[in-house]
């Protein structure tokens, strides 16, 4: 039987108008302020999908965009400024920033009251000892993707392909932080197929195309594809979406599935960014 296709562009669209609801009764809106630095066109492009969305739910955006050759010490002194500011809630700096800019040292700049991408080692040190407080949008993503599918994660085997800062590991964690036991793997694993197809929740965070094939998978396993690959002009995952969907019993698309979930998550770290 083929698998259940998760559609998270409706999980994500349902998650934005609960969001918009809550957010229509406050007299002072939750603001985000989203910093660009240079024009590098994928990053204004995501910048562009973050106002659309708060537009949507009622999220003052308070964006920010500075020319390529700003130096460090201005993005540093436009941090502070918005970290002062108490009508901006969350501050978001769109990676990747010019090379001449130490993005860990812009990073570390924000207040982690205000850290909705949950980037800042204070985040990541308390997603570590199981205290999660502004988890990372892609990860908590696919977590509450999981959990809207009533697809229960203790106990379960899960595989995650990729150990980026941004996604593989910090999704290892949340499985680990839910009782998963959790295998993680890289370009360096010798035998990839033999890993995955131990997989219960199998995650692809890779970033090649098609990488994941229905031989290495297990029979009925979640499938989830964090992927985006443009190939000839479209879009595709990190999985064999149409041979593997006869296989998992569950399945992400690309696109609809992981990407709405990112922008969905970033509203609602804002929103906790507001209340807290
Ligand atoms: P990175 O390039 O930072 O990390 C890729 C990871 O994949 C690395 O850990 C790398 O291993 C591993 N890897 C590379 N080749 C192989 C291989 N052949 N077998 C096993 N592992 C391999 O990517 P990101 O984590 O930033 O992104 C991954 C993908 O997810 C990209 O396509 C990106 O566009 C997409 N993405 C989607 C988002 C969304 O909202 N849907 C958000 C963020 C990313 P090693 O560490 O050894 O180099």
């Amino acid at each position: 039987m083929a698998a259940k296709i998760i559609d998270g562009k409706a999980i994500a669209d349902k998650i934005i108008e609960g969001l918009k609801e809550k957010i229509d009764g406050l007299d002072k809106k939750p603001g985000l302020a989203v910093v660009l630095v240079g024009d590098n066109p994928a990053s204004s492009v995501y910048v562009n999908i973050k106002s659309i969305a708060c537009e949507k739910a009622g999220i003052r955006d308070m964006k920010q965009h500075l020319p390529e050759n700003t130096s460090e010490e201005e993005v540093l002194g436009l941090i502070e400024e918005l970290n002062n500011d108490s009508d901006v809630d969350g501050i978001l700096v769109q990676l990747p920033l010019p090379k001449h800019i130490d993005e860990h040292k812009i990073i570390e700049a924000i207040n982690p009251l205000k850290d909705v991408d949950g980037f800042h080692f204070t985040s990541i040190g308390n997603l570590f000892i199981n205290r999660e407080k502004f988890v990372p949008c892609t990860p908590k993503g696919i977590i509450r993707l999981l959990e809207e599918e009533g697809i229960e994660i203790e106990g379960k085997h899960a595989v995650v392909v990729g150990r980026s800062n941004i996604v593989g590991k910090p999704v290892a964690m949340l499985l680990m932080n839910r009782n998963a036991t959790v295998t993680v793997c890289h370009s360096k694993t010798k035998d990839l197929g033999e890993e995955t197809r131990k997989a219960d929740i199998l995650i692809a965070a890779v970033g090649k195309p098609k990488l994941i094939t229905a031989d290495m998978v297990k029979q009925g396993a979640v499938v989830v594809d964090v992927g985006i690959n443009k190939v000839d002009d479209r879009l595709i995952g990190d999985v064999d979406f149409d041979d593997v969907k006869e296989k998992a019993g569950y399945i992400t698309p690309v696109p609809k599935g992981v990407g709405p979930m990112t922008v969905a998550m970033l509203l609602e770290n804002t929103f906790e960014a507001y209340n807290k």
